[in-house]
């Protein structure tokens, strides 16, 4: 779906998952309800298309309807059309496609089994060979086209290998990962883990472990500590809602423990640590400015995913340098977003009760009237934005007072 943006210039508001939530797919397209839902159908009908089809629409390989009709779409109809077991219709009227439409479209057409509409392309012809005036004008057009798509297809693979080797593993890895959605059991997390054996975080509700998936993929599992037992309400509702979530700048959830007392999440590991670790001036490895300008704009793109991307949006309440983790090509994403229904406890009469941010990243607005919104994020995010720029920590402590970044950056 991002090469058929890319290619066709898309404005619609297409981000995060296409997909999930379900309430929240991208506008244009329908999937069905697997756990792992796919496309289904896509209408980009009256979109102003330019170029030719995207041959890369052969990769939706579930998908029954595609409806590209009454744009301005030119060359030949893609063989990889062909490729696509499950398509039921094909709208391709009112462009201005030339050639001759693929035998094996025709035959599936002539079958009844492909509703196939190409009316109004002036220049597209359904006979072999092409009937009339057109038939000698065509050989040229179609030759023509045929290199063009030839060297499209060659441009858009190596365009994707060079993306492919710039990224690293990351794509197999997150590709990998999101097949192993899952509940495990405690004795699965206790090897998961080899026996808790490698400590690589502390937090709030407990410690963050490494682990490897059976097929070695590495993830961190954090055990949420007994002493909160009674509560973590909805935690499995809220743990399954959250594996369903997927943008490259939000720590996946891979899979959970809900074994009685014992309750773990089991996250995609984040090889870089934590933007704090960074941020540091024990730190000796100091992060460049592109590597900040990187890290804002990925912690940008995760939380305006959560707000606008999500429905309901997802306020995540605690947004600071501790949550943004980085990966081992130093992508950040924001991890421990959506937790407020599975950690709210049994006598929380409402979800605002869950983290109430930390100090130096919480909105004064909300320190003043207690009432978490979008805004309150935004306003953390500002804060993790100056420590980005100054290298200055949210807020110096003094031995009478404290000093935030805030009155520095006003002074
Ligand atoms: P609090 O829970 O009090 O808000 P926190 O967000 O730092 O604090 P955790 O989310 O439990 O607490 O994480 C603790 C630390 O564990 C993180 O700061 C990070 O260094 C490490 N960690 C957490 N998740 C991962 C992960 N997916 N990959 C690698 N390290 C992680």
């Amino acid at each position: 779906m991002l090469e058929i943006k890319a290619q066709y210039n898309v404005t619609r508001n297409w981000q995060g998952d296409p997909c999930v939530p379900s309430d929240y797919s991208w506008e244009g397209l329908n999937c069905n309800n697997d756990t792992l839902p796919r496309i289904i159908s896509l209408n980009l009908s009256s979109s102003k298309l330019t170029g030719e089809i995207a041959t890369s629409s052969s990769k939706l390989e579930l998908i029954q309807s595609l409806d590209l009709s009454f744009n301005d779409l030119t060359g030949p109809l893609p063989e990889v059309l062909e490729q696509l077991p499950n398509l039921k219709t094909l709208d391709l009227r009112g462009n201005k496609l030339t050639g001759l439409v693929p035998q094996a479209l025709l035959e599936r057409f002539r079958n009844g089994k492909l509703d196939l509409r190409v009316d109004a392309n002036p220049d597209l012809c359904l006979d072999t060979p092409c009937k009339g005036k057109k038939k000698r004008e065509f050989f040229i057009p179609v030759l023509a086209s045929s290199i063009t798509a030839v060297l499209i297809l060659l441009f858009i693979i190596s365009a994707l290998a060079i993306y492919r080797r710039k990224r690293g593993s990351d794509m197999v890895t997150k590709s990998s990962i999101k097949s192993k959605n899952q509940q495990y059991s405690y004795s699965e997390v206790v090897k998961i883990t080899n026996n808790f054996r490698n400590i690589i975080g502390k937090g709030g509700f407990g410690n963050v472990y490494l682990g490897k998936l059976k097929d070695g993929i590495p993830v961190a599992v954090k055990l949420l500590s007994p002493s909160s037992n009674q509560g973590y309400k909805e935690f499995r509702t809220e743990a399954q809602l959250l594996m369903v979530l997927h943008h490259g700048n939000l720590v996946t959830l891979v899979g959970y423990c809900d074994d009685g007392k014992k309750k773990a999440l089991i996250y995609e590991y984040m090889a870089n640590g934590n933007l704090q670790q960074h941020l540091s001036v024990t730190n000796p490895n100091v992060l460049t400015w592109n590597e900040r300008l990187c890290i804002a704009v990925d912690t940008a793109h995760g939380l305006e995913y959560l707000h606008n991307g999500c429905k309901p949006p997802i306020i995540h309440r605690d947004l600071k340098p501790a949550n943004v983790l980085l990966n081992e090509k130093m992508q950040a994403k924001i991890a421990d977003f959506g937790l407020s229904r599975a950690f709210a406890t049994e006598n929380d009469s409402h979800v605002s009760t869950y983290p109430a941010g930390t100090f130096g990243y919480l909105d004064p607005e909300f320190a003043r009237y207690g009432n978490f919104n979008k805004k309150s994020d935004v306003y953390s995010f500002g804060i993790i934005l100056f420590e980005l720029i100054t290298g200055r920590p949210a807020i110096i402590r003094g031995l009478e007072e404290n000093n935030h970044i805030l009155e520095w950056v006003i002074l």
